[in-house]
């Protein structure tokens, strides 16, 4: 049983969710500061590599030839479009070998035409983003860069030598790739959370899945740098299987993308739906207790008509992260629309699912979500209803749990409820 949770754990999918360029002002406090200090760093280190840089023609046609391969990956899988939850690619195949074949003044640079490529041929998403996610790159190249030059200095022109000998400088290749991929995370994870600081670091820094692509494109940037150290010529071959590779990530990733509620990062309806039925039979089958809760904010409309849509909107997100926190990564969570969220508690009895449900009330109450003019903070009420109790199946669960959520609602908010004993609405007034 896999629940999705909040895609904070996909890091460049937090990053390149938003799809309107500048529609939300920069958050206060540390993103405000931190995201200009890492661009600043990035457009300094740059301005100044350039006016030092000695301009090689065997260089420019390397980066030349390695910025068309990478243009030619974007180009051919741009149809496949990226939507919400599509965040990972393969083009780092063209830019560790940037980093490693070349001066670090091209590391430094070339992400700025291929993330300009992304925004106006691929994807608008909000500019302070597409920037960050460019001077990360950046820095995270140029320091692979600068590591590995200092670590094996080359022979001006020719082909490099530890491509063709020594294993030893082979190694420090890898780990030059790697401290790439560690950095350009690490700027972006914290930029990540600073977004949305009820994240928790180990879901922003730790995902297997992305680890694993991790390793993927490390291999593959060394190899294409070996080939096309070897011969420039032979990036026709190393071509084909990138493209075929970006193609099928992004395939999965649009999957996946399919069963998300694009806002949150949870489930949306109903993919929740399918997954709740199968935890269902799997409880009817072992005779295990089961409950649902469904979660709806206090006076949300309030939210949206004292601080707009778009802080709204960082309020769902905010909530949702803060459910998956505090939930266990068997339990079902998703998104049932509007500002209405529905979670499966398999193995819950009452008294566990009102003590989840009481602890997910408190986690929420502290969210401060922040606006222009300070913080918003809210509340949910939240109905329980438990397997075989209060239904037989989904249906009867969660109108059950709606029954509960309006004795909630009418009770005076901000409260957890169980349905009334006789199952009627009028019971909790
Ligand atoms: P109650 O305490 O009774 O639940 O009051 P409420 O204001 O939360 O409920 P109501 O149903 O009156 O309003 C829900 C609001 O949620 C209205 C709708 O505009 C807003 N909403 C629904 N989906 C979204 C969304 O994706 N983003 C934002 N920002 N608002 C949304
Ligand atoms: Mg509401
Ligand atoms: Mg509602």
């Amino acid at each position: 049983m896999t629940a999705v949770r909040s895609s904070a754990g996909d890091r460049g999918g937090d990053l390149a969710r938003k799809p309107r360029l500048l529609a939300v002002p920069l958050r206060p406090s540390l993103l405000a500061v931190y995201v200009p200090l890492v661009v600043a760093t990035h457009l300094a280190l740059t301005v100044v590599a350039v006016l030092n840089a000695v301009p090689r023609s065997n260089d420019l046609l390397t980066l030349a030839a390695l910025l068309a391969c990478g243009v030619v990956c974007i180009e051919a899988s741009r149809r496949l479009g990226m939507p919400a939850g599509v965040a990972r690619d393969m083009l780092s195949a063209w830019w560790l070998p940037v980093a490693l074949l070349l001066p670090p003044v091209y590391a430094l640079l070339i992400p700025v035409p291929v993330q300009l490529l992304m925004q106006f041929r691929v994807r608008r998403t909000l500019l302070y983003r597409r920037v960050l996610v460019m001077s990360a790159q950046g820095l995270a190249g140029g320091a692979a860069s600068l590591v590995f030059h200092l670590a094996v200095p080359e022979p001006l022109g020719g082909t490099p030598t530890w491509v063709v000998g020594g294993s030893l400088d082979l190694l420090v290749a890898v780990g030059c790739a790697a401290l790439f991929t560690v950095l350009d995370t690490i700027l972006v994870v914290i930029a990540a959370h600073a977004a949305n600081p009820g994240g928790r670091w180990r879901d922003l820094l730790w995902n297997r899945e992305s680890l694993l692509l991790d390793v993927v494109e490390l291999c593959v940037g060394v190899l294409v740098a070996i080939v096309s150290a070897l011969s420039l010529g032979l990036l026709v071959l190393a071509l084909p299987p990138v493209v075929l590779l970006q193609r099928s990530l992004m395939h999965q990733q649009l999957q996946a993308a399919a069963r998300t509620d694009a806002k949150t990062g949870l489930l949306n309806a109903a993919a929740w739906q399918r997954e709740a039925d199968t935890e269902l039979s799997r409880a009817q089958r072992t005779h295990d207790p089961l409950a649902l809760l469904l979660i709806d904010i206090d006076h949300f409309k309030r939210v949206n008509d004292t601080h707009g849509h778009l802080v709204g909107d960082q309020v769902l997100v905010g909530v949702a992260t803060t459910l998956c926190g505090q939930l266990r990564d068997y339990d079902i969570v998703g998104r049932f629309g509007g500002e209405e969220f529905v979670v499966l508690l398999p193995g819950a009895d009452t008294v566990e699912a009102c003590r989840v449900a009481e602890r997910l009330r408190g986690r929420v109450r502290r969210l401060a979500v922040p606006a222009e003019d300070g913080t918003v903070a809210v509340t949910i009420s939240v109905g329980v209803a438990l397997f075989r109790m209060h239904g037989e199946d989904l249906i009867e669960l969660l109108a059950a749990a709606d029954l509960a959520l309006y004795r909630a609602k009418q009770s005076g908010r901000d409260r957890v409820c169980l349905p009334a004993l006789d199952g009627s609405k009028a019971a909790g007034e």
